[in-house]
């Protein structure tokens, strides 16, 4: 992140009333939050189309959704503790969006931490996943993505935690017990949540997306299962999409 975009006020999420709700997501984007981090697209972008400032993109993002999110708790304590802790996987077990710029940090963090054989092994994954919401359609898919794991769940664990994208940031349970049952009945409902961290992680990813779209880079959404796919079927990936390619559903 650049002194300028460090110096700038940080926007303010609005405060939920009664905080918990009960499915998911019902988060109502915020146009400040949402310039905020379009506006850091844009000035990244301006400082060179190079890897490095591809990558800085959705590290910038991830800055300010999880500033913004302690700054947000620390003001008042949450009603009801977060229940989430080590080994909980529920969430997992879902199709995950992200953009284009979290896709390529992942695909980054994947080549580089990744040995060979994990990585075989992510995208022979990534590929039978692929296969299976092929054969089920987009609605079936849709109806039954909690019988499918996300490709990076790997013993219990996220396998690319520093980089998981937003969504995954905001993702969180208040029930632990309520998780696990939802997750074994395949429920799309989702246990009790604060609003405000979908507010403010849907938030920031729409800036992502405007500022990716007003610098001239692929923007929108993305399969996270397909984009892994694609980032490792290709060469230069980063710098392409930095460049203003499409490098991703092609
Ligand atoms: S990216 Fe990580 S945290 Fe997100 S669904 Fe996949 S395994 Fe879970």
């Amino acid at each position: 992140m650049s002194k300028a975009q460090k110096k700038k006020k940080s926007p303010k999420a609005r405060r939920p009333k009664g905080a918990a709700r009960g499915s998911r997501p019902a988060a109502r984007g915020n146009p400040g939050i949402a310039a905020a981090a379009r506006d850091n697209v844009v000035s990244i972008v301006g400082q060179g189309r190079v890897p490095e400032r591809a990558l800085e993109i959705p590290l910038s993002a991830f800055f300010l959704a999880d500033h913004l999110t302690r700054r947000f708790e620390a003001e008042a304590e949450l009603p009801h503790p977060v229940a989430c802790q080590a080994g909980c996987d529920s969430c997992c077990y879902n199709q995950v969006e992200l953009t284009p710029p979290e896709a390529l940090l992942i695909g980054h963090h994947v080549a580089q931490q990744f040995s060979q054989a994990e990585k075989d092994l992510l995208l022979a994954h990534a590929a039978r996943i692929i296969e299976i919401i092929k054969a089920m359609g987009p609605k079936e898919s849709a109806a039954r993505r909690r019988e499918i794991p996300c490709p990076l769940l790997r013993n219990q664990t996220c396998s690319v935690y520093p980089a998981r994208p937003l969504v995954c940031r905001a993702m969180h349970g208040l029930d632990r017990e309520r998780c696990v049952a939802e997750l074994r009945t395949g429920s799309l409902a989702g246990s009790q949540y604060y609003a405000h961290r979908h507010e403010i992680a849907l938030s920031v990813s729409a800036g992502l997306q405007e500022g990716c779209k007003a610098a001239g880079l692929q923007s929108g959404r993305l399969n996270l299962t397909r984009a892994l796919h694609d980032f490792f079927t290709q060469e230069h990936a980063v710098e392409r999409w930095i460049n203003g390619e499409e490098v991703f559903g092609g």
